[in-house]
C-alpha cells in the first residue's frame, strides 16, 4: 500500500490527458525510407511487391495522392515528426540540428505519458554521430547503431542496417511490455541506393533489385505486423506506414532523388489504420502532404497539436470521405484538395546550382527554377510537356501563390552550422554530396545554374561517390576526371579525387586538386586535412602544418585531427607543440589509440617515464595485438627499474611482430 500510493499518483498524472475511459492507442509510425508511391500494390501496382501492406491498407485509410514536401531524408522525416515545413524548421540538409523549439512528435507523446522508442535503419538519421542531430529529443530508446565504416567493412554491419534487424530491435523493445501507451518508429533503409536486397529476394527480383528492396521490406513489415498481431497490439494501434520521398530510377534524367521536385521523388505511399477492432478500408484521392501527419496523430490520441504545428489533421478528410455520397465523390476531391508546396536547396548545396521549390494545386504543378516550370498534370501526369510559354498568365498566378505560402509559412533562422570533418565523411558514406560547406541556406532566390540542366553531372558524381565508397578508386578516379572537365569547381569532386589518390597512396597527384579543394571551401576541415595528409607524405611538413592548423581550427574537437597536428609537430621536432596536440586529443578522447601511443613514447623521450607509464598502459589496453605499444611499454618499464614487467612486454612484442612476418 505504502509503495503503491506514489506509483498510482504518477500513473494519473501520466494518463491525464488521455481520453477518459479510452482504451490506450499505441503509435506505430514506420517510414519507408527511397519508397515510390507506384510500386505499391493498394496504389494500383501490378507488380505484386507488397502483398503485407496490402493486406494492411485493406485495414487503412489510403492517402493515394501523398507528397513529401522535400526530397531528401533527414528533413523529410523533420517535416513528418514536427509537422512543419522546411522553411520554418530549417532541417534542410543531412547533418542540421532540429531546433529545440519546434514541436516534435515523440516529445509532446512523451510528454503525455507515452513510451517513446525509434529505430532506424541508417546513420542518416542518427542523432549522434552526423546524420540527425537532435532528433533524439523525447525518445527514451533511440536505437541507431551506427559507425563509421572501415576499409573492407561491411555496410550493413556499419552505416545501415537490414530490415528485418530494425523489426527485430523493435519487437525486443516491446518484449518487455509497457505500463502505458507507446509510441514506436521504425524507419527502413533498405529502398535507399545500393539496390542490393538479400537472399531470397536478390535472385527473385535480379533483373530490378530496387524492386526486390521493396519486396524485402514488405516481407519484414509483415513480420512486424504478425507480431503485433500475436501480442494483441495489432487492432488498438494507430498504425501509419509513410515513405519520406521516392526515387527517379532515371525520370527527367534524375537518378536517385534530391535534385528534382517531380512526383518521382515526391508522391508517395501513406497509410493510416485507425485503432479499432475492425478498421474500414477507405481510399482518399485528395493531395494531402506529409506535413499533416503529426497533427492526425495527435489528434487520433486526443493531444491537442501546438500551434506552431503547420499541417493540418488528415482526420476531417476520413470523417467526410467516409460519409460522402458517390455522386458528388468527384467535386469533394477537389474541394478537399491541399495545396503542396515542395522545395529542395540540395542542388545549391551540393553543385552550387539552383535550389528549386514546386507548388501544385488544382490540376497544375508549377516549379520555381532558373527556367520555369508548368505542367498540366490532368494531360500530362509524366510531367513532360512545360506549358510555361503558352500558359503564361496560369504560370505567374501560381509562382505568386507559391511566393505567398513561402511568406506566411517561413520563419527567419541562424546561420547555418559547418558539418564536422567526422559528419561529412559519415555522409559520404552514405553516398551523399555533402562539401562541409557553410554557404548560409539559399534565399528566396538563390540563382545558379538550372539543375536540369546538368543533372549528367549529379548523375556522375552520385556515381563516382559509390564508387569510391566501395573503395573502388580506380573506377572513380575517371568519373571524378569527367565531372572536372566539365564543371572544375564542384568542390566536392576536387575533395574526394584528391582522397582517392591519398588512399592510392599516390600523394602527389592528390596535391593539385586538394589545393583546389580547400580553395573552393576553405571552411571545410576534411579538405584542409586530406592535403595536409598529402604534403605530409610528400615530404613538406611545414605545408602539412599549416593545413592540419586550419583543419582544427574548423573543427576544435576532433581527435583525430587533433592527433594528425600533433605528429606533423613531431616531424618538425616541435616537441611541445606536439605535446600539446596529442593532449588535446585526449582531452577530447581518451581513447584515441594512436595519441596515447605517440604521446607516450615522446614522453618516455623526453625524460619523463612516469608519465608515459598510464598512456602506454592504455595504448596496450586499447590495442593488445600492437607490438609497438608492447615495445614501448617495456622500454618505459626498463627506465623504471621494473625489469620483469619490462621482460614480458619484450618478449609481447617480439611474438607479435614474428606473427605479423609473412
Ligand atoms: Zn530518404
Amino acid at each position: 500500500m505504502f509503495l503503491g500510493r506514489p506509483l498510482l499518483g504518477a500513473l494519473l498524472l501520466a494518463s491525464a490527458s488521455l481520453p477518459s475511459f479510452a482504451k490506450p492507442v499505441n503509435i506505430i509510425l514506420i517510414t519507408l525510407d527511397t519508397t515510390r508511391a507506384d510500386r505499391m500494390g493498394f496504389l494500383n501496382s501490378k507488380s505484386g511487391l507488397t502483398p503485407n501492406l496490402d493486406s494492411l491498407a485493406r485495414q487503412s485509410t489510403v492517402f493515394a495522392s501523398a507528397y513529401a514536401q522535400v526530397p531528401l531524408t533527414t528533413p523529410s522525416h523533420a517535416t513528418i515528426l514536427t509537422g512543419t515545413y522546411p522553411q520554418f524548421n530549417h532541417v534542410s540538409d543531412l547533418g542540421f540540428s532540429l531546433s529545440t523549439d519546434l514541436p516534435y512528435l515523440p516529445d509532446i507523446v512523451r510528454q503525455h505519458g507515452y513510451r517513446t522508442a525509434a529505430f532506424v535503419g541508417s546513420q542518416v538519421l542518427d542523432p549522434k554521430s552526423g546524420g540527425a542531430p537532435g532528433f533524439d529529443r523525447g525518445f527514451e530508446r533511440y536505437d541507431a547503431p551506427f559507425h563509421l565504416r572501415a576499409p573492407r567493412e561491411d555496410r550493413y554491419q556499419s552505416v545501415e542496417r537490414r530490415g528485418m534487424m530494425v523489426v527485430n530491435s523493435a519487437l525486443a523493445w516491446l518484449n518487455q511490455p509497457p505500463q502505458t501507451p507507446f509510441f514506436l518508429w521504425l524507419h527502413f533503409y533498405d529502398p535507399h541506393d545500393p539496390y542490393d536486397p538479400p537472399a531470397p529476394f536478390k535472385a527473385r527480383y535480379a533483373a530490378l533489385p530496387y524492386d526486390g528492396e521493396i519486396a524485402y521490406v514488405d516481407f519484414a513489415i509483415g513480420k512486424l505486423l504478425t507480431a503485433l498481431r500475436s501480442r494483441g497490439l495489432y487492432d488498438q494501434s494507430l498504425i501509419v506506414v509513410v515513405a519520406d520521398h521516392g526515387e527517379a530510377l532515371g525520370e527527367h534524367g534524375e537518378r536517385s532523388h534530391g535534385l528534382f521536385l517531380y512526383d518521382e521523388t515526391l508522391h508517395v505511399p501513406l497509410l493510416v489504420k485507425l485503432p479499432g477492432a475492425s478498421p474500414t478500408h477507405l481510399r482518399i484521392e485528395s493531395r494531402v502532404g506529409l506535413v499533416d501527419i503529426a497533427p492526425t496523430v495527435l489528434q487520433q490520441v486526443g493531444i491537442p497539436a501546438p500551434a506552431a504545428m503547420q499541417g493540418r489533421s488528415l482526420l476531417e478528410l476520413v470523417k467526410s470521405n467516409a460519409s460522402r455520397n458517390p455522386k458528388t465523390a468527384k467535386s469533394d476531391v477537389l474541394a478537399q484538395d491541399r495545396s503542396q508546396y515542395a522545395e529542395t536547396d540540395y542542388p545549391y548545396r551540393a553543385f552550387g546550382w539552383s535550389s528549386l521549390r514546386s507548388w501544385r494545386t488544382g490540376k497544375y504543378l508549377y516549379i520555381d527554377a532558373p527556367k520555369p516550370e508548368l505542367y498540366d498534370r490532368s494531360l500530362d501526369p509524366g510531367a513532360t510537356q512545360n506549358l510555361v510559354n503558352s500558359a503564361s498568365s496560369v504560370a505567374a498566378t501560381m509562382a505568386a501563390q507559391l511566393e505567398e505560402f513561402r511568406r506566411k509559412t517561413g520563419r527567419s533562422d541562424k546561420a547555418d552550422p559547418v558539418l564536422t570533418a567526422h559528419q561529412v565523411q559519415q555522409l559520404q558514406a552514405l553516398g551523399y554530396v555533402s562539401s562541409g560547406s557553410s554557404k548560409p541556406e539559399a534565399e528566396e532566390k538563390e540563382r545558379g545554374p538550372d539543375p536540369k540542366d546538368k543533372v549528367e553531372i549529379a548523375n556522375l558524381l552520385h556515381q563516382a561517390l559509390l564508387e569510391a565508397e566501395e573503395e573502388h578508386y580506380r573506377e572513380a578516379i575517371p568519373l571524378f576526371e569527367q565531372i572536372l572537365k566539365a564543371d572544375p569547381n564542384i568542390a566536392l569532386a576536387n575533395l574526394q579525387l584528391g582522397r582517392a589518390w591519398n588512399n592510392l597512396e599516390e600523394y602527389s597527384k592528390a596535391v593539385p586538386w586538394l589545393q583546389k579543394a580547400v580553395e573552393l571551401t576553405p571552411q571545410s576541415a576534411e579538405a584542409h586535412y586530406q592535403l595536409g595528409a598529402a604534403l605530409g607524405e610528400t615530404g613538406d611538413w611545414a605545408g602539412s602544418t599549416k593545413q592540419l592548423e586550419a583543419a582544427v581550427a574548423q573543427d576544435p574537437t576532433s581527435d583525430d585531427l587533433l592527433f594528425s597536428l600533433g605528429s606533423a609537430y613531431e616531424e618538425l621536432d616541435r616537441t611541445s607543440d606536439a605535446i600539446t596536440q596529442y593532449q588535446a586529443a585526449l582531452a577530447n578522447n581518451p581513447d584515441n589509440f594512436r595519441a596515447n601511443l605517440f604521446l607516450g613514447r615522446l614522453l618516455a623521450v623526453q625524460d619523463r617515464p612516469k608519465d608515459a607509464l598510464p598512456l602506454l598502459q592504455k595504448a596496450v589496453t586499447l590495442e593488445p595485438q600492437s607490438a609497438d605499444a608492447h615495445k614501448f611499454l617495456g622500454n618505459v618499464y626498463t627506465v623504471l627499474g621494473e625489469l620483469e614487467k619490462a621482460r614480458l612486454e619484450q618478449n609481447e612484442a617480439q611474438r607479435l611482430k614474428a606473427l605479423a612476418q609473412p
